[in-house]
């Protein structure tokens, strides 16, 4: 089994500010199925969100949705998704801890730190936004009132679009990183062998897991920093830097996960 996960919002979606290669999406989806390949969409987005990128956008749906960040993995077969309860179950008794409530009482009143709409919450997921400009301020108190009492991990990524800081508690075995892992061993899948797209903040859990990674082009300056730390770190782990070429497309989002895919074998034919 061949797996591409990526990352939806300025990866595999060309919803930034660079320009996108017009063809890419419909090849993405050519190529995705005339190779049989196993698509995951790992992303922030929940389940409505997703069926509106895919409307929108054009993309196909996934065979599978790691939502939420991945806090959420649902199935789509047959024209619908099937919530898979074997992940919920997991993550409760991994991380028995794990209380939002608690979190939420815990975070109450950090000046900067705003709670974000009631769609963006989920039972895994305690989701704020941040003022950027305060982050490591702001970081810092949340550190000092929550840092390791709730078997919870903290992701702090910033929105470029809207020049939003965002910071999401997340169960510590429920992310990107973990439910791609969980997919990969259901699948039978080597993580080696699996390839993970993506372009920014929460996408550093799984481009230095040893997972195949690819960086779009458009991937963001912060994100290229601490994976080339990462990876002078551990010599071992493969991340591929998209820069365009590949059938005379640019690298940025979609194209760039095609060329990912491609410098990792996926459609090869004969395989
Ligand atoms: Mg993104």
């Amino acid at each position: 089994m061949r797996i591409l996960a990526t990352d939806m919002d300025r990866t595999l979606l060309p919803n930034g500010h660079w320009e996108a290669d017009e063809q890419a999406i419909e090849l993405f989806n050519e190529l995705t199925r005339t190779h049989d390949i196993l698509v995951v969409y790992v992303t922030g987005r929940n389940q409505a969100l997703t069926e509106a990128a895919v409307e929108e956008f054009g993309v196909r749906p996934p065979d599978i949705l790691i939502g939420d960040v991945g806090t959420t993995i649902r199935k789509y077969e047959k024209g619908e998704w099937r919530f898979d309860e074997g992940w919920t179950a997991h993550v409760r008794r991994v991380s028995p801890r794990w209380d939002a409530e608690a979190i939420k009482a815990a975070v109450a009143g950090i000046d900067g730190l705003r709670e974000q709409e009631s769609e963006h919450q989920n039972p895994f997921k305690q989701s704020y936004y941040a003022d950027h400009g305060r982050r490591e301020e702001i970081l810092a108190q949340i550190g000092k009132r929550v840092e390791g009492r709730f078997d919870e991990v903290i992701v702090y990524s910033y929105d470029s679009m809207d020049e939003k800081g965002l910071v999401d508690f997340l169960p510590d075995s429920a992310t990107k990183q973990t439910a791609l892992e969980y997919v990969a061993e259901e699948y039978s899948c080597e993580k080696g062998e699996v390839v993970f797209c993506g372009d920014s903040g929460n996408d550093i859990f799984p481009l230095t897991a040893g997972f195949s990674g690819v960086l779009v082009r458009n991937a963001d300056d912060q994100l290229v920093e601490n994976v080339r730390r990462a990876m002078a770190q551990n010599p071992s782990l493969k991340v591929y830097f998209a820069e365009g070429g590949f059938r005379g497309l640019n690298g940025y989002y979609t194209s760039g996960v095609l060329e990912g895919a491609d410098h990792y074998g996926l459609f090869d034919t004969g395989r």
